[in-house]
């Protein structure tokens, strides 16, 4: 079955009654809305679990699509992934994110923001250029390489030989690098030998109901359990942690007597525009 979605989208119906967006003409849309200047990078504060103090933030990906408002990155990142249109898309996100954490750094001093983050696909870790563009947009705008976090997820990292190289050459330029969504693939574990993370970022999985005692103590005794791994394992190899999709008060008390000591969460913070940053940060700096 096919149908006219409100926007001119093509709609698919697929066997499980699923409405699905048609790729093809989605990768034509993307392309369109590239030339078209539609995208915009808002910012979610990464958070001091004691005092929340604003430390970091993480760069992520808004279309601003012309009739059908703002679309979520769940929804064309796949597409842009596919039709290879991640390439210019993410070089657009990284070289905003650049430009605006080297204006932060600029009029708030060096102490107010530690790092901004990015997220990056495989698809741009395959790509021979990517690390000298990093290179080149980090010089053009004149942040500093141990500033810019770039997040990459295990599926990302366990692509071979090209992606590894790069990872390689991304931390040995200063760059710090986050394993993304971290607990959810297949071999967390054997990956952190091979491959020259900074960071660790606890995937929201292992946050939601981890402040459960009662009710489902299995369940959110098995979280605890994760999340409690996952931080002596970063303790053991030097590693940061940032626990994400805090969504309530009682989560943060579970994770902080864990050990785990920044975060981020609509509980803490939502993504907001690089303006609302600076008022933050300027209030921040009041204190
Ligand atoms: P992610 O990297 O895991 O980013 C965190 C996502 O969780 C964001 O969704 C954020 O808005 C959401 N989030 C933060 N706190 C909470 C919370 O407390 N509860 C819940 N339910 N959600 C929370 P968003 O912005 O929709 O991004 C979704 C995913 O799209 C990202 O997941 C990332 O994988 C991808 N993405 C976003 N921007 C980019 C980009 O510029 N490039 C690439 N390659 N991927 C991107
Ligand atoms: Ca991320
Ligand atoms: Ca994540
Ligand atoms: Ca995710």
């Amino acid at each position: 079955a096919k149908q006219q979605g409100k926007a001119g989208f093509v709609r698919y119906v697929d066997g499980m009654g699923e409405p699905v967006l048609a790729h093809m003409q989605l990768g034509g849309e993307l392309r369109r809305a590239l030339d078209n200047d539609e995208f915009r990078v808002v910012y979610q504060p990464i958070v001091r679990l004691d005092g929340r103090r604003v430390i970091g933030v993480e760069a992520l990906v808004r279309w601003h699509h012309p009739t059908r408002g703002v679309v979520g990155p769940g929804e064309f990142i796949p597409a842009a992934e596919r039709t290879g249109l991640i390439v210019p898309l993410g070089r657009l996100v990284l070289r905003e994110t650049c430009r605006q954490a080297a204006a932060w750094l600029a009029e708030f001093g060096p102490d107010a923001l530690k790092e901004a983050g990015l997220n990056v696909s495989a698809r741009q870790l395959h790509d021979p250029d990517f690390v000298d563009d990093v290179s080149a947009v980090l010089a053009e705008s004149g942040l500093p390489c141990e500033r810019l976090v770039l997040e990459v997820t295990e599926s990302a990292v366990l692509r071979g030989q090209q992606v590894s190289r790069a990872l390689y050459a991304l931390d040995s330029m200063g760059i710090r690098l986050a394993l993304d969504d971290f607990g959810t693939g297949e071999s967390s574990l054997s990956l952190l030998r091979a491959f020259p993370a900074a960071i660790v970022k606890l995937d929201k999985s292992f946050v939601d109901g981890i402040e459960i005692d009662d009710g489902q103590p299995a369940a959110a005794d098995a979280r605890k359990a994760v999340a409690r791994a996952v931080i002596q394992l970063a303790h053991a190899l030097g590693l940061d942690t940032v626990a994400e999709g805090i969504e309530s008060p009682e989560q943060v008390a579970a994770l902080r007597e864990l050990g785990y000591t920044l975060g981020q969460g609509f509980h803490l913070a939502e993504p907001m525009s690089a303006d609302e940053i600076s008022r933050l940060l300027a209030a921040q700096q009041d204190q």
